[in-house]
């Protein structure tokens, strides 16, 4: 078979080929280009400042572990910038401890510090416990990861302040993103997307700035990243896994990408249109402090207690 040679460096032998840029790449140059992407989505949305204190969120899975390697690396060139890591660990036996086992070990090796917040601490309950009571009182409609998403949401943001970092980076990729805002358009929440921008807004103190500096990778690539640096990751699905129509869209919007390369970007770019034209027609939420726990919300009561409440009733 002919062997092809990366198209950047015209030395060494692909490995990769980029289908949405006909690019075929080598070891070498492939990880080199996610890096230059990282910096350029960095640039293009003004996620950084040089100075910033960044908290990267990482759960030990493949994505926020290269996210780490990847801002680590890009830190180096802001003497000013800091990096830490922020971890929730839900309390899921058998699952979570392992994935932040392999998290510690990564911060380690990077010399980078390394926190960890628990449900337990703040709510009282580990995630295993919250599903134990959902189970045994039959009442509850949503699953364990709404109130995981919900409840670890509300965590990040508590951890983010405590260790006093400006942002904090989530590894959301490309098909992440492309993934919610079709299930927000199933869900008919169309306000929702203009929320979820890949650089949240200062919407209120209290209320950490959120980037997502992986928005214009696919997930693929993320992955290829963390193989193609050797980085161990935690790969064992959650046991709770339950996002059933999240799997549909997946399976689908991998379809649609192989017959019709780049269309994942197509969405997301669709997404940033709709951004613009809502900031323009709408005013802000306004956000308010949660009567009960103080952290921001755009409720009387945040959804995170309302939740708890459920549990207690
Ligand atoms: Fe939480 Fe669901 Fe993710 Fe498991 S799969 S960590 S329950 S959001
Ligand atoms: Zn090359
Ligand atoms: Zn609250």
């Amino acid at each position: 078979m002919d062997t092809a040679m990366c198209s950047l460096c015209k030395r060494s032998e692909a490995f990769f080929f980029r289908p949405y840029s006909g690019e075929k790449l080598c070891r070498k140059c492939f990880a080199r280009s996610i890096e230059n992407k990282v910096r350029a989505t960095i640039a293009k949305y003004g996620m950084l400042e040089y100075n910033d204190r960044i908290a990267v969120a990482v759960s030990g899975g493949k994505d926020s572990l290269s996210l780490l390697h990847i801002l680590g690396k890009i830190e180096e060139d802001y003497p000013k910038a800091s990096i830490v890591a922020v971890s929730v660990d839900e309390g899921i036996e058998g699952y979570r401890d392992e994935a932040l086992k392999i998290a510690a070990e990564n911060c380690g090796k990077l010399s980078i510090e390394h926190h960890v917040i628990s449900f337990k601490e703040i709510y009282g309950y580990t995630l295993d416990e919250i599903v134990k009571r959902l189970k045994t009182r039959g009442k509850s409609d949503l699953t364990p990861c709404a109130y995981c998403g919900v409840l670890r949401r509300k965590a990040l943001n508590i951890i983010t302040r405590k260790v006093n970092a400006d942002k904090l980076a989530t590894a959301h990729t490309l098909d992440d993103e492309t993934q919610t805002i079709l299930l927000n358009i199933l869900h008919g929440d169309i306000l929702r997307i203009a929320r979820e921008k890949p650089k949240t807004d200062e919407s209120h103190p209290k209320l950490v700035q959120r980037i997502k500096p992986f928005c214009e990778i696919p997930e693929k690539e993320t992955t290829l990243y963390a193989y193609v640096k050797k980085i161990r990751f935690q790969d064992k699905p959650c046991p709770y896994s339950s996002e059933a129509l999240r799997n549909d869209i997946r399976v689908f919007l991998n379809r649609m990408e192989q017959k019709h390369s780049g269309v994942k970007f197509t969405i997301f770019n669709s997404a940033e249109r709709i951004r613009q034209a809502l900031k323009e027609s709408s005013e802000k939420e306004a956000l308010k402090e949660c009567l009960e726990c103080g952290e921001p919300t755009t409720q009387e009561v945040c959804k995170a207690c309302q939740m708890l409440h459920e549990l207690e009733s």
